[in-house]
């Protein structure tokens, strides 16, 4: 009976040879995926070309209609857009989201689940791998094969190869900045079907309630998605000051970040911090004032393309991850730049 059993689990532990289809769980605003989402539908190509990929959209009402028809028709790869329309969707709520989850890989069996490795995501594989009882991968930022994953840990001073062996479904959230969206994205027409919810059982979600939702209406590009990012630190001293940093992004047509420091001290919003606990950003210029360039930092910044740096220390660590270094006091330089750069 024990060599039955030993056998079992190992049949088990190998099931992730079959074969791979994988499910997204995708976020939607305003009628349209969010580009995270997209991003992780080439995580889902590197996991296997030939995969079929099935995208998972929440939600209730028209929005969520616009979103099924974009998520359809935006990505070649997308074989089919599962639709799950009710007011328990209405506003995400990360149990609700995990408990459907497991409806749907209870009908799907997908062998692979992804998600970005965002707010959303976050807050929803490790629940849904929970009630899947797998452990999920997190913050991938390259795929080998269908088995083996790349994740940076130590704040990103080091990279980690990992192989999960465990039994299906292999869940991983991935960073979006690393799986950059490679094709003309306005080319297909993927299946659309609804998710049956008859089974949906509510009193399984438990404890938590929607109560509200507050986000800053701005016209700057997403910080997670920004091709120029100006990023100011605590030597902005004031929430008044760092409109300095605002003008100068509104110029560049940039987005803005914040330090820790900078967050904490209340001059700016929390969804403004890049760094280890904040955002990570992947532009191709990351500008840096009065930031001392601490790792927690680095380690959201690290796969920026050009780094400039201002700092009044010239023994600054931030210098030595910079292209191009000003060593001088900010509310000279920025003032300057202001002045010296064509209204946009
Ligand atoms: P400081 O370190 O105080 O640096 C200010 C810099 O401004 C100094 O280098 C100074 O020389 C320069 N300066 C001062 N005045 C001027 C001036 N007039 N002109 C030009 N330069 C000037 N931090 C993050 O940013 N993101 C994270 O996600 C994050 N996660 C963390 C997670 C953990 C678990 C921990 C422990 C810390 C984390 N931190 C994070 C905090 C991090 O360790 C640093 O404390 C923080 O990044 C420092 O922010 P700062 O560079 O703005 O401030």
């Amino acid at each position: 009976a024990i060599k039955t059993t030993s056998l079992l689990r190992f049949s088990s532990v190998t099931s992730i040879s079959r074969s791979i289809s994988t499910l997204i769980l995708a976020e939607h605003d305003g009628g349209a995926i969010k580009s995270q989402s997209i991003s992780a539908v080439e995580a889902a190509k590197s996991v296997d070309k030939q995969t079929s990929i099935s995208l998972l959209l929440a939600g209730s009402g028209p929005s969520l209609q616009q979103a099924a028809a974009h998520a359809a028709s935006c990505h070649p790869s997308i074989s089919q857009v599962l639709v799950a329309d009710s007011d328990k969707f209405t506003h995400p709520l990360a149990e609700t989201w995990a408990r459907l989850v497991q409806l749907v890989q209870q009908k799907g069996e997908y062998s692979h689940i992804i998600t970005a490795s965002n707010s959303f995501g976050k807050n929803i594989l490790p629940r849904a791998a929970a009630l899947l009882d797998v452990s999920p991968i997190t913050d991938v930022i390259a795929i080998s094969s269908s088995n083996q994953f790349v994740r940076p840990i130590y704040a990103g001073n080091a990279l980690c190869t990992v192989r999960y062996s465990g039994s299906n479904p292999c869940m991983l959230s991935v960073r979006s900045t690393s799986f950059a969206v490679s094709v003309d994205l306005k080319s297909n027409e993927a299946p659309i079907s609804q998710v049956d919810l008859s089974t949906f059982d509510e009193d399984f979600v438990g404890k938590s309630r929607y109560i509200n939702h507050t986000a800053q209406v701005t016209e700057r590009p997403d910080l997670g998605n920004a091709q120029v990012v100006i990023t100011g630190g605590r030597a902005l001293k004031s929430a008044e000051n760092f409109k300095m940093i605002e003008k100068l992004a509104e110029k560049l047509g940039a987005a803005v970040g914040a330090t820790r420091a900078a967050v904490d001290a209340g001059f700016v919003p929390n969804d403004l911090q890049v760094g280890q606990t904040g955002k990570i950003v992947a532009p191709k210029l990351y500008m840096a004032f009065g930031v001392s360039g601490a790792i927690q930092h680095l380690a959201g910044i690290r796969d920026s393309k050009v780094i400039v740096a201002v700092n009044k220390d010239a023994d600054a660590p931030i210098f030595q991850v910079a292209d191009y270094g000003l060593v001088g006091d900010l509310f000279e330089v920025i003032p300057e730049l202001l002045e010296k750069l064509p209204e946009k």
